[in-house]
């Protein structure tokens, strides 16, 4: 048990439900690892965000990741945001400043750290991503920002793929159920749903294989399952497959600098995976 005194950093993840959540343990063992003194704890927030925001700020927590449902809803509550979260449209990661809380968003330079980690380049590649939730908008800003060349986003309702993805010249949007009408080429996909998701484990957005053979190489934001069913399907024939869990600690890496100023260290990293490959 680490020592906790006065001057402890307080961080936390506000969302709802945060029950499932391994942030605390990345968090907690990345300041454990690294001797700052800083502690990480889940804050579930039913209802009224502005006064579970204005009380964060009166004890003076110095920052907090938000998840579902609030990525959205916080924005016009925070002091500012960077640039990065005003091309998404969501933050992920608040910092403490004298007004209040700024956001920040670090799935999208999380994302582009898992990817240059697996070898994966995207510049002037044509992509899809499966899937247009939150998730997806973060992915699509770090293909764009990467240098991908096109971009095909295929989700299960094109009102919502409209919604967010209506404004972007390079993305062309398609139904699932449209798959078909893919241009023939080599792909890098990016699967941006929870389908295969823990205990779900057997399924996967697309079933038919001649999907996969449009596909260079895969990556699954899902990381429970390690082996999604989307990355077994590319497996079988050949194919580069990652999961999300170099994303999930990235992002968290990157947040933990903004809330404390200090940078996670590669051996802080490894003490992380590792905490996480005991529970994962
Ligand atoms: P979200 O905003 O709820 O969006 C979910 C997306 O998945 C929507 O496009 C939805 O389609 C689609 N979807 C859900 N169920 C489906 C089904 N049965 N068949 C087809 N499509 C389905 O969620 P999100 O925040 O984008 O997160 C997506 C996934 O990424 C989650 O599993 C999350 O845990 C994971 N994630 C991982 C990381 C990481 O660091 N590795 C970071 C962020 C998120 P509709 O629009 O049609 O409903």
């Amino acid at each position: 048990m680490r020592d906790i005194d006065g001057r402890t950093i307080i961080t936390g993840l506000i969302g709802s439900p945060v029950e499932h959540t391994y942030s605390p343990l990345i968090q907690n063992t990345f300041a454990e690892n690294l001797g700052v003194n800083a502690v990480y704890i889940p804050l579930g927030v039913k209802e009224s965000l502005p006064d579970a925001l204005k009380g964060a700020f009166a004890f003076g927590f110095a920052g907090m990741n938000v998840t579902v449902p609030y990525k959205q809803a916080v924005i016009p509550l925070l002091s500012g945001i960077d640039p990065v979260s005003e091309r998404i449209g969501a933050v992920n990661t608040l910092v403490k400043d004298e007004e209040g809380y700024r956001g920040y968003n670090t799935d999208s330079t999380g994302f582009i750290r898992a990817m240059d980690k697996a070898g994966i380049d995207v510049r002037g590649r044509d992509c899809i991503i499966l899937g247009a939730g939150g998730a997806s908008r973060a992915v699509y800003d770090a293909l764009h920002c990467s240098g991908a060349d096109h971009v095909y986003v295929l989700n299960r309702s094109l009102d919502r793929a409209r919604e967010n993805f209506g404004q972007c010249s390079d993305v062309t949007l398609l139904s699932v159920r449209d798959y078909r009408s893919l241009p023939s080429g080599q792909y890098i996909c990016i699967q941006c749903t929870p389908v295969g998701l823990y205990p779900d484990n057997d399924r996967t957005v697309i079933e038919d294989e001649a999907f996969y053979d449009l596909i260079e190489a895969g990556f699954d934001l899902v990381y429970r399952p390690a082996r999604t069913e989307f990355m077994k399907r590319l497996e079988r024939q050949g194919k580069k497959a990652c999961n999300g869990l170099d994303m999930l600690l990235f992002q968290a890496a990157e947040s933990f600098e903004l809330f404390t100023g200090t940078k996670v260290t590669e051996e802080a990293m490894e003490a992380a995976e590792k905490a996480l490959s005991k529970v994962l």
